[in-house]
């Protein structure tokens, strides 16, 4: 047996040990016996070693003109392309999702390093009149400075450029932190950033957990800018630990979005996009759809149809093509669903498909569990208000639009939301009412593009939003300049 390969932390341009000397394992959720690699086992020393590689390389990106730094971002989506392949299979053998999705995974990836590097012509300020004579005033963005970048397992490749990428646009350098059951997505990203020529310290990676890494990196004194993907719980724990020390914090947590089904919607089209939604990336997204509110006219032949696909969900490894939903990260999160699924069962929600981890032969060596359908769900009931973060859908019947958005929005959180139905009225309702950072119109809660605000309301975001040029309002800030050329001195809101 050939040993398994080991990956090391990326600090100051080299590729570097952790001081603990020690590694963790990346393994397979298909296939648990199946190892992809060891990772370090970083702490606080190796966060102290990358944090100073990136201030000592600030100085002289700072002053690297955008396009300059853009068309090393030009370089990386190019590599990124001609090896989508690769990351993607890498990818699903990470993390579980199908082959499809992982390449989806890795072309948002492209997307945004193109979109970030077009961003290098385009950091446009404003110009405007002053209130005094012979002055003249701008407005030009400033890069911030350390950027500690905190990010989840379930989009390894995209959610990390969806950070790294704007950061660098904007001329800060980052220190990022990726999940410790996929560290090599975020890898091979940073891998490629080195071979497009990004210069030593600009880019610094160390794998480890969230308490080892996570937490020195996100409280260093040096570190201007944390961004954070995760669970609403951690998130929470993020802002209260950086709020004295004034940091820019960007944080994008937990979802538990709405699909309505309006009685005028196009039936089949719904149960494609709730099939999707429910169970793409088996139901690990944080715009996943989970739960779904439909009108009591249509409501039992959505279900019969519904159903009956969610049963025929062919699961199994995302590297068979014939596949269409893959395991759960780890044994964890399989334990998290299986407990929501007694939680429902005792809320007496109706088990309507699924319930139960998919067992026997290969399914023996993964984490497996079965597309979940809960019907004659209660708006109130705790399968229908928390994030289960799994392939479990709650279907709710309402009576009409108004319930369904009231239904809708009576949760903590504020990611996605969605509605069926072919009466412009109620499209429109939805699109004003519905408290979400993102709203469809037919279609699923999730397929989000990069160059659109990303981000929710209420507990699922603190206000800032990712990719397009919201994500360069969160890495500069604004700096406004007043040239006086009068030759003498003049005084706002006097003179
Ligand atoms: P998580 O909160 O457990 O971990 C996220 C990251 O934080 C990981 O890198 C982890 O190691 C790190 N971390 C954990 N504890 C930490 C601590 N005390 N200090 C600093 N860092 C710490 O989340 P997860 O299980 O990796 O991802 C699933 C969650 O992410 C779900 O809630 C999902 O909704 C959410 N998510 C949100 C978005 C979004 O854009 N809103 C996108 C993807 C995932």
């Amino acid at each position: 047996m050939t040993p398994p390969r080991i990956y090391k932390n990326y600090i100051d341009g080299e590729w570097v040990e952790s001081a603990s000397g020690q590694a963790f394992e990346n393994v397979n959720p298909a296939h648990r016996g199946e190892l992809l690699g060891l990772f370090q086992k970083s702490d606080s020393r190796d966060v102290e070693n990358a944090v100073a590689a990136a201030k000592q390389a600030y100085p002289s990106w700072r002053l690297m003109p955008a396009p300059k730094r853009g068309e090393i971002l030009y370089r990386a989506a190019r590599l990124l392309l001609e090896r989508k392949e690769t990351f993607a299979e890498q990818m699903t053998r990470e993390m579980g999702k199908i082959l499809d999705e992982t390449r989806g995974d890795v072309q948002e990836a492209i997307d945004m390093t193109f979109y970030m590097a077009g961003e290098g012509r385009r950091q446009f300020g404003q110009t405007t009149p002053s209130e005094l004579q012979s002055k003249f005033c701008l407005t030009v963005r400033s890069p911030i400075g350390i950027c500690g970048l905190i990010t989840p397992w379930n989009f390894p490749m995209a959610i990390p450029s969806w950070k790294i990428m704007p950061a660098l646009i904007c001329g800060n350098t980052v220190v990022i932190k990726p999940a410790t059951d996929t560290p090599l997505s975020a890898y091979n990203l940073v891998e490629v950033l080195e071979e497009a020529g990004i210069p030593r310290g600009v880019v610094n990676y160390v794998a480890g957990s969230g308490g080892s890494v996570g937490t020195p990196l996100m409280n260093h004194r040096d570190v201007r800018v944390v961004s954070f993907t995760g669970s609403t719980a951690v998130g929470r724990e993020v802002s209260q630990s950086v709020v004295a020390s004034f940091k820019h914090v960007c944080l994008e947590m937990g979802g538990k979005n709405v699909m309505i089904v309006m009685d005028d919607a196009n039936l089949d089209l719904a149960v494609d996009g709730a099939l999707w939604g429910s169970f793409g990336t088996t139901g690990q997204r944080c715009t996943a759809t989970s739960r779904i509110v439909v009108h009591k006219k249509v409501y039992h032949d959505f279900i019969g149809k519904f159903v009956d696909r969610a049963r025929a969900l062919r699961v199994g490894d995302g590297l068979d093509p014939s596949v269409q939903m893959g395991p759960l990260i780890n044994e964890g999160q399989l334990r998290t669903v299986e407990e929501y699924v007694v939680i429902g069962k005792q809320e007496a929600a109706h088990l309507l498909s699924g319930g139960g981890r998919l067992t026997g032969g290969a399914y023996d060596e993964g984490f497996f569990y079965a597309p979940t359908i809960f019907g004659d769900c209660a708006p109130t009931m705790r399968i229908v208000q928390e994030e289960i973060f799994g392939p479990v859908v709650a279907v709710i019947p309402a009576d009409s639009l108004d319930q369904a958005i009231e239904i809708g929005n009576s949760v903590v959180y504020g990611l996605s939301s969605s509605i069926y139905t072919r009466n412009v009225n109620h499209a429109f309702r939805a699109m004003r009412d519905m408290e979400t950072g993102i709203v469809y119109v037919n279609a699923p809660t999730i397929g989000a593009e990069t160059h659109l605000p990303f981000g929710g309301t209420k507990q699922t975001g603190n206000g800032h939003r990712e990719a397009s040029t919201a994500a360069l309002d969160f890495y500069s800030e604004w700096k406004s300049i007043y040239v006086d050329f009068s030759d003498k001195l003049q005084r706002a809101q006097i003179d």
